[in-house]
């Protein structure tokens, strides 16, 4: 073990302590610590500016924002989506009584695979749910097509694409509805937090209800709702973590091009593809690892770095059609791509305050395993 520091896959962006102090001494006299207020409001008209949605609505974290907007939006029987991502995305579906329909995904982006997904519709088929996966975007085009052509809904997890503008138009105002996370974890944190953004105004009002168990006054629940909301500590989070959300990004990005440097010269390792007409936001850096090519495998790779106290991820590692729960019921032999990469990928530790010196030995200690 060496006597280096410890680098870790990520770390929170946090505001100066004194400036979050002076943010939420006004909690203190207010006295009013959630349910819409004052912070929450703020927070939730400056978000809708800077992600450049018609509508916003904030919930305690990214799940429930999915969870409840699946729900608000009345899907049935089966949905197609991918099972490249975060356990959520496929909880979400399962916790509503949905049957999750397993597409394969494209090998350049890691998205759903746009030309796999009419084969699976079927009549009960009543939505599709991609995932903006690292930041990459799904081609919305195409999927809006398709959903006009069958009349599906398409609800987009958008848990890793804060910020992201495709022509120009903020990514939460591709299809139905977004759900995005803001999460410790994330891009842009609340500390934990969500929202879901659309163009229908009466399924913001839907899921005002919902995150508050339904409750539309003093003597009517409307709706069997659970609690989701956004706390006012929450808020002034983000309040402030949006004014340097930028700085961080631009921090990420020069992070980003340093790996780019080191890694895209190496035979064997694939870099994540770079979008026309998207404004990225630099939110995950994998590289796919082939192991003929490269000499070694993503597992030697992952065990290598941590030895040295690096801590990358096999992130998106199993899918989550091979969770435990499903017992055996999906075959990878459907999902070959999918398979592959995550056999294949590993996530590499990044986030604002890591130095190029710090990217260069990450980069150095995976050279040289290719050279052993
Ligand atoms: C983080 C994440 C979520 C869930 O968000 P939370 O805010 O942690 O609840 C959903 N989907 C994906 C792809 C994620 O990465």
């Amino acid at each position: 073990m060496s006597q280096e520091e410890k680098i870790l896959v990520t770390k929170s962006s946090m505001p100066d302590l004194e400036e979050f102090i002076e943010e939420i001494r006004s909690i203190w006299d207010s006295r009013w610590l959630t349910n819409r207020g004052e912070k929450y409001q703020r927070l939730e008209n400056e978000l809708k500016d800077y992600l450049k949605v018609p509508e916003i609505t904030l919930f305690s974290n990214g799940h429930m924002a999915l969870e409840l907007v699946i729900e608000a939006m009345g899907l049935t029987g089966e949905v197609i989506t991918t099972p490249f991502t975060f356990a959520s995305t496929t909880n979400a579906i399962l916790r509503n009584g949905l049957t999750p329909v397993f597409c394969d995904i494209d090998p350049v982006t890691y998205t759903i695979d746009v030309n796999k997904i009419e084969e699976l519709i079927t009549d009960k088929t009543s939505a599709i749910i991609p995932v903006h996966v690292y930041g990459t975007i799904c081609d919305v085009d195409r999927i809006q097509e398709i959903a006009d052509k069958y009349g599906l809904k398409v609800i987009y997890d958008a848990a890793h694409a804060f910020g992201i503008e495709y022509n120009g138009c903020g990514i939460g105002t591709f299809g139905d509805a977004s759900i995005f996370s803001f999460h410790a974890t994330k891009v842009y944190n609340t500390i934990e937090g969500g929202a879901v953004t659309c163009k229908d105004k009466s399924i913001i009002e839907k899921l005002n209800l919902l995150k508050n168990f339904g409750i539309k006054n003093e003597v009517e629940v409307t709706e069997v709702g659970p609690n989701a909301k956004m706390n006012e500590f929450q808020a002034a989070m983000g309040l402030l973590n949006l004014k340097h959300v930028d700085g961080e990004i631009k921090k990420r990005s020069m992070v980003v091009a340093k790996y780019r440097e080191l890694l895209g010269v190496v035979d064997g390792i694939t870099l994540p593809v770079i979008q026309d007409n998207v404004k990225f936001n630099s939110a995950y850096f994998p590289i796919v690892v082939d192991p003929e090519k490269f000499g070694a495998s993503r597992d030697d790779i992952y065990n290598h770095l941590h030895n040295y106290s690096i801590f990358s991820r096999k992130y998106f590692y199993p899918l989550t059609s091979s969770f435990e729960y499903f017992d055996g019921a999906h075959d990878n032999d459907d999902l070959p791509v999918a398979t592959d990469i995550s056999l294949k990928v590993l996530t590499l530790p990044l986030f604002a305050d890591l130095t190029m010196e710090q990217v260069e030995r990450i980069c150095s200690h995976i050279i040289e395993l290719k050279s052993k």
